[in-house]
């Protein structure tokens, strides 16, 4: 018998799970359950691409989910025919947490256990959750291709045990001995047949569940007078439950709002709604289906460059992976969804799918489209203050990265400006219009601060001239991009601490003129300064104060740059 601890985190996550997790307890079946089809999806995919595993499996194996309960036993049992772990898979992947995902989700926790349960929500903890019913767990598993199968057991308290059991054929049992309290809820078909068709009606793969249940004779009218008393029998039920379509694969007619919102949250594990819903089905040189989401809240891994992909990739319906972060440009990284391509040959192998043409020609497609479902998105001004207050910064990123659909993208984006007030935003649209006929650029200014740069004396002359102002105040991103744009439809970004003010009517001479007389005193203030600046000049750009701190134009700071570019993947 071999004993282990968990990882420290594991730890934490367990004593949530157990002390304060309580609102929401029925996810840890979605949990299971993806799981459970992911493991199918994985053997699938080998199936078809490795002839070794194809020769060990069974000529006619299919993926399928079990589920049965039992009251008396207090016990509830998920069985997949799926991948299996062995040995070290049990302890890398329930013991330790390797997903920057969760990983976050524990740096998140406040130790506020109302604030934590609101977080679960947004979060996929995986197989951890099923700690919110089970006062012990065991994980019976056999790895598909090899010979042993172990069991893994524990009561979710700091410790777990592996010891080698037999296991006739591939896969993994999952078996929870439920709570006391636990056992009213969850050893009950009514409710495990709502979970699921709440949850897991779409996936993939036919679910069943097993249960007895007590069934009393009917008697005709005849045994009735007979005083006959009926007979109580008990009777095995195995009745599938979800749907088993891939909904993607449904025409969009036929699909309903809340079963798209369902679909999302199954494979989201996000329990708000989306925000948008983008079903595509595309026919002719190329043939695919997507399905993509714009999530209410940016998932909580978007800034970190270890982010989970969002985006599954199929062919002709078979699973082929869900980490391959180039189906979608990563500014879009916090779209959802699946794309299932006809085309692909299924035993494509993950590392070509980089180079390969019609996956590039989807790609541009889906960027095309989700950009225009924002633009859509952009006409509802609530939904899309919503929609800004999470992902302005992407698509600031997008605007740098993406030459093709650049404008299409500024065009998205809402900046503060010198003529906007409190919350309320400008789009480069309405910039243009309101400027007058002889601006030909768009005027910005960088820094930490809203309220410093709203009160920067930079500002003045361009408010004494009625000129609109980009007040740019997420700095860590807005210093690399900006300066990068270039032009939107031919006008100009301008930094207003580098460019010369407009609309100051100043001949040659009369230029030198004011900087000889203002000689003497520009010397001074050098001297003083010394090392601490890179020159003094004479300005027009002031009509109040008298001077201001101004950067060099072309500064690139180097440094910050890096980071963010890590930052975005
Ligand atoms: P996630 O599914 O997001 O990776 P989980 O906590 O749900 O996180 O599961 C952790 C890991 O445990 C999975 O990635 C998988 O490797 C393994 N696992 C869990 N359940 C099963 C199962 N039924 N069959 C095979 N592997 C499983
Ligand atoms: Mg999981």
């Amino acid at each position: 018998m071999a004993k282990h601890q968990f990882q420290t985190e594991v730890g934490q996550l367990l004593h949530l799970m157990t002390h304060s997790l309580y609102s929401n307890k029925e996810i840890f079946i979605r949990e299971l359950v993806s799981n459970a089809s992911d493991a199918i999806d994985k053997l699938n995919y080998l199936k078809l691409t490795d002839d070794n595993m194809k020769a060990k499996l069974p000529e006619n194996w299919t993926g399928e989910i079990n589920i049965a309960f039992d009251e008396t036993d207090k016990s509830l049992t998920i069985v997949d025919n799926g991948i299996g772990m062995n040995e070290a898979d049990l302890i890398a992947s329930i013991g330790t947490i390797a997903k920057s995902g969760t990983k976050s989700f524990v740096e998140a926790l406040t130790g506020d256990a109302k604030k934590d349960s609101n977080l679960i929500g947004q979060f996929g903890v995986g197989f951890y959750s099923v700690y919110m019913v089970a006062d012990k767990v065991d994980v019976i598993s056999k790895k598909a291709g090899e010979e042993q199968a172990y069991k893994w057991s524990s009561d979710g308290t700091g410790e777990f045990e592996i010891i080698p059991v037999t296991k006739e054929t591939n896969g993994t049992v999952i078996y929870i001995k439920l709570k006391d309290e636990e056992v009213e809820e969850f050893a009950s078909q009514y409710r495990i047949k709502n979970i699921i068709g709440k949850y897991s009606n779409h996936i993939a793969y036919p679910i069943y569940l097993n249960y007895s249940e007590e069934v009393t004779e009917e008697l005709s009218e005849e045994e009735k007078k007979e005083g006959k008393e009926p007979k109580k029998t008990t009777e095995r039920r195995h009745e599938k439950i979800n749907e088993a379509t891939a909904l993607w694969t449904q025409p969009k007619s036929k699909v309903k709002d809340e079963e798209y919102n369902d679909f999302y949250k199954s494979i989201s594990h996000d329990s708000q709604d989306p925000l948008a819903v983008i079903h595509t089905k595309a026919e002719g040189v190329s043939e695919y289906t997507t399905l993509f989401y714009i999530p209410k809240t940016a998932p909580m891994d978007m800034y970190r460059a270890d982010y989970q992909p969002g985006v599954k990739l199929y062919v002709k319906r078979v699973f082929i992976t869900d980490n391959d972060k180039e189906l979608l440009p990563t500014y879009l990284r916090f779209v959802r969804g699946i794309i299932d391509s006809e085309d692909l040959p299924l035993n494509v192998s993950r590392e070509i799918l980089q180079e390969n043409r019609i996956l590039a020609n989807i790609k541009q497609s889906s960027v095309k489209k989700i950009l225009s479902e924002i633009k859509k998105l952009s006409k509802d001004e609530e939904k899309y203050k919503e929609f800004i207050a999470q992902y302005n910064r992407p698509l600031k990123e997008g605007a740098y990265q993406d030459f093709t659909n650049k404008d299409k993208i500024l065009e998205l984006i809402r900046f503060k400006s010198s003529k906007t007030e409190n919350d309320e935003m400008t789009s480069l649209e309405k910039y243009i219009e309101n400027a007058d006929s002889e601006q030909k650029a768009i005027y910005y200014i960088i820094g930490e601060n809203e309220k410093v740069l709203r009160n920067s004396p930079l500002l003045e002359s361009y408010k004494k001239n009625e000129i609109e102002v980009l007040i740019l105040d997420d700095k860590e991103i807005d210093e690399i991009v900006t300066p990068m744009y270039g032009a939107y439809k031919e006008w100009e970004f301008k930094d207003i601490t580098s460019c010369e003010a407009p609309k100051v009517e100043q001949t040659e001479e009369e230029k030198k003129e004011v900087e000889e007389k203002f000689e003497s005193i520009t010397k001074k203030i050098k001297d003083i300064l010394g090392e601490a600046v890179k020159d003094v000049k004479v300005t027009n750009r002031l009509s109040e104060s008298p001077s201001c701190v101004v950067k060099d134009a072309g500064d690139a700071q180097m440094a910050q740059m890096m980071q963010m570019m890590r930052a975005m993947g």
